[in-house]
């Protein structure tokens, strides 16, 4: 079995589902009382969130960078950046360690592609929703058509996220608002919605969708262990 490095703690509470993912998925596939050979460096993610939110991508890279290298010293044979939005960092990670990122956006797509979608609608941080390294990725290594909702919705996705989700915070009304901001994705062709972000998970589940959600907490942790699997 091959040693997962885990990136955490944006937030822990995704981070923890990370873990319990990682650890059932390993245990299903081999029985007995398997569980995962990993690693994970958690960041502390109020400094995270303020240089995200003042744009200081350089100050994140370092960030990340370090991380990955931690992992990579500990004996990390591959790395999981267990957030969506800090993949716009994939390349400087990629670059600063030798051994391989599992980008979260390529299982997801392959798992879209391999339902038959075509056009997705997009859930995330605004920095997910609006920059191109994500959309980008979808559109132009995996040929998906991606929506992402209206600057208001997006706003409201945005503010759950970091204001209650990432704090474990589950409310009610935030539900509805990503069910009617789901329908307003459907209304514009979405054949299929990404949980772009790796807290969604917390809030949304398929009952919350009249088309079918794409998690990425799972998918990606899934991934994980297919990766810490291979040639098993
Ligand atoms: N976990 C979130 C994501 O998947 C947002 C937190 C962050 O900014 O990293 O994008």
């Amino acid at each position: 079995m091959r040693i997962i490095g885990l990136i955490g703690g944006m937030s822990w509470e995704s981070s923890a589902e990370y873990y319990r993912i990682i650890n059932q998925e390993t245990n299903r596939r081999l029985g007995g009382v398997h569980s995962a050979q990993c690693l994970m460096y958690s960041v502390d993610f109020e400094g995270i969130k303020r240089l995200q939110h003042e744009g200081d991508w350089d100050r994140l890279a370092e960030a990340m960078k370090d991380a990955a290298t931690r992992l990579e010293r500990g004996g990390a044979d591959f790395i999981v950046l267990c957030t969506n939005t800090m993949h716009r960092l994939a390349n400087a990670i990629e670059a600063a360690v030798g051994i391989p990122l599992l980008h979260i956006a390529d299982p997801t797509a392959e798992k879209i592609k391999a339902a038959g979608f075509q056009r997705v609608g997009l859930l995330g941080t605004a920095f997910t929703m609006e920059q191109d390294f994500y959309k980008g990725r979808l559109q132009q290594h995996h040929g998906l058509d991606v929506i992402v909702p209206e600057e208001s919705d997006r706003r409201v996705v945005h503010e759950i996220i970091y204001k209650e989700l990432v704090l474990g915070r589950i409310v009610p009304e935030s539900r509805k608002a990503y069910r009617e901001i789901i329908v307003r994705l459907i209304e514009r062709g979405a054949e299929c919605i990404i949980l772009g972000c790796t807290e969604i998970m917390l809030l949304v589940s398929d009952e919350d969708s009249a088309v079918p959600l794409f998690d990425t907490t799972t998918i990606h942790a899934v991934a994980a262990v297919d990766e810490a699997l291979k040639g098993e």
